[in-house]
């Protein structure tokens, strides 16, 4: 464990399953610190429009969006995601949401409530916070910005792995392609499209595995901001 030599906001952005979030708890456990898991913020406003048969493109879902209610927090030291009060952690790891996330961060109006909310629980603490926009909007000014990159069959198959791991039935060619069209999606939406800030650091997590990652960012902070080992 180490303990990070001033207050930080570590900010990692990425494509789908380059190992934003396993590499983000892992730096959250090292140092000690809140992990906001942006990603599953939309996901949960999916899953709020998704179970009540609200088409998700539909360009006023604004006027439904005051009823969405998404907030994480930590329970027995796993993060926990809350759509109105309800546990919905393992509901939104599917496909179905997956694209449904994709198709609602298009829309401003939701952008601009879950960015607020993500400041709001940043608050004043430390923070690892992840998802495509956290270098570029969120945080812009973080103190440290990663950019990480794999190769599409590795980011493919650790997607498929988490979706059989989760009891989920899938097919590997089915989530790379869901995978290109979310990326395709992502990168070229109007607002807040996944881009690398130009000031991040980009890792290509290609091979490594989650401890080989989060050593080489753990160096970074160290060089940047300081870590003490405790
Ligand atoms: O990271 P994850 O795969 O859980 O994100 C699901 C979807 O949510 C992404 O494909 C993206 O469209 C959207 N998202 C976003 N901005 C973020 C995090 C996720 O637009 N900060």
């Amino acid at each position: 464990m180490y303990k990070l030599n001033k207050k930080c906001i570590i900010a990692i952005d990425g494509g789908a399953g380059v190992g934003k979030t396993t590499v983000s708890k892992y730096l959250s456990k090292s140092l000690n610190i809140l992990y906001i898991d942006t990603g599953a913020m939309y996901r949960a406003a999916a899953l709020y429009f998704i179970q009540k048969n609200i088409d998700i493109t539909d360009e006023n879902i604004d006027k439904y969006f005051n009823d969405v209610d998404v907030n994480l927090k930590i329970k027995d030291g796993e993060n926990i995601v809350l759509l109105n009060n309800k546990d919905v952690t393992k509901l939104i790891r599917t496909e179905e949401v997956s694209m449904g996330a994709s198709d609602i961060s298009k829309n401003s109006y939701v952008r601009k409530k879950l960015v607020e909310k993500q400041r709001k629980i940043a608050g004043k603490e430390s923070v690892v916070i992840e998802g495509r926009d956290t270098t570029t909007v969120v945080f812009p000014n973080a103190d440290i910005k990663i950019f990480l990159t794999s190769h599409i069959d590795t980011r493919a198959q650790r997607r498929y792995n988490d979706l059989i791991n989760a009891k989920n039935k899938v097919n590997f060619e089915y989530v790379k392609e869901d995978m290109i069209k979310r990326d395709i999606q992502d990168s070229t939406r109007k607002d807040s499209p996944l881009v690398k800030a130009k000031d991040a650091i980009e890792i290509d997590t290609t091979g490594n595995d989650v401890k080989k990652t989060g050593n080489i960012i753990l160096d970074i902070i160290n060089e940047k901001v300081g870590l003490s080992k405790i």
